[in-house]
């Protein structure tokens, strides 16, 4: 049995857990792998009713889980995932990008995964106001960028893919920060020699990432580029309603959607819910190989297969392309287990 905890979250947050939830109760019926799921509330609705939008109850539960899952939060997502990241120590945010089948993805054969340093450069939001101006600190230290750039190696060293790590930054102008993070990354490529690497300047991969996107395998960069670029490879693919994104740390993750509350179509039951199950998709792949349980694997598969198997039989949510809602949606895919 593994203990889930589920940050409900704000905007169309509720209706996405609600989603996972009924599929995870599904999995936990029909097949062999058991969860025990506590809803934990954090963001907008925690700082209204408890005055912090992490309370330390919500904590409390996190850290007695086996892993968390968390639905986008809203305005004070910067006060749950930013400090969630640190605390817990989840340096490494992987978020992957491929084409499937019905999904319309810019082209054929894209299959990457973008390795985010998820604990320091200015995405910590540590600003301060001076006499006219405002002053942002942007902290990359070597022990933070040697963790990303191994986990990016391993990650291409393990994975189905092209075996090659491109270390993104813009050292040209940022001679010290990114000019660390490159040197360290160049550095620990010299112990992965069946991997190959390259650089490139961060404007240089955003364009790339719509001219050819295919020939990208592993990403690696740092907190910020990697929030911005993810967004965008998420688009190449079909769309942030498909993007689910993974938190790792050494002994604990954390899953979610790359996207946050859009409180645009919020309470409108149009959300697609793909990002969180997918989202948990990961988080199975991640049981299966910290507990050692070939079953979540399997399970991780089936779901996946479940999820694009209904859109490439062309039931999809509004988002991309279809006219099914939040729940139509999630019951196609449940009627497939
Ligand atoms: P954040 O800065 O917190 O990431 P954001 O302002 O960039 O948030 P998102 O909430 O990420 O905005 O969403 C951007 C747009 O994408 C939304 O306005 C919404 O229309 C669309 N969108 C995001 N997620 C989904 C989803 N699961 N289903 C359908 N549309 C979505």
């Amino acid at each position: 049995m593994y203990k889930i905890s589920l940050i409900t979250g704000d905007g169309i947050g509720p209706e996405l857990s609600e989603s996972v939830v009924s599929v995870l109760d599904t999995i936990h019926d029909k097949l062999d792998v058991k969860f025990d799921i506590q809803k934990l509330l954090a963001g907008d609705i925690a700082l209204k009713q408890y005055g912090k939008a992490l309370p330390d109850q919500t904590l409390d539960a996190i850290k007695k889980s086996d892993v968390c899952m968390k639905a986008p939060v809203g305005e004070s997502a910067a006060d749950v995932i930013v400090v969630l990241r640190r605390m817990l120590d989840l340096y490494a945010n992987i978020r992957p990008a491929k084409s499937y089948p019905g999904m319309n993805a810019l082209k054929d054969g894209i299959d990457m995964v973008i390795v985010r340093e998820n604990t320091e450069d200015l995405y910590t939001g540590q600003e301060f106001e001076v006499p006219g101006a405002a002053v942002a600190f942007r902290i990359i230290s070597e022990k933070a960028s040697e963790k990303i750039a191994k986990y990016a190696f391993e990650t291409a060293k393990l994975r189905n893919g092209k075996k090659r790590v491109t270390c993104v930054h813009k050292s040209n102008v940022m001679r010290k920060t990114d000019g660390l993070f490159s040197r360290v990354c160049t550095e620990v490529s010299r112990s992965y020699p069946d991997v190959s690497f390259d650089q490139m300047y961060v404007d240089a991969c955003a364009m790339n990432l719509i001219r050819r996107p295919e020939t990208f395998d592993v990403i690696v960069t740092t907190n910020l580029f990697g929030d911005i670029l993810s967004d965008e490879s998420s688009e190449v693919v079909g769309g942030l309603g498909m993007a689910p994104a993974a938190n790792i740390g050494d002994n604990f993750a954390l899953f979610e959607p790359v996207h946050g509350a859009a409180f645009d179509i919020a309470g409108k039951g149009i959300a697609n819910p793909s990002s969180f199950i997918l989202s948990a998709k990961m988080m199975l792949e991640w049981l299966g190989k910290k507990h050692n349980d070939s079953k979540c694997f399997d399970v991780a598969k089936k779901l996946e297969s479940a999820v694009y198997g209904v859109v490439n039989k062309g039931i999809k949510t509004q988002d991309i392309g279809g006219t099914k809602t939040t729940s139509e949606f999630t019951k196609e895919i449940i009627s497939l287990f």
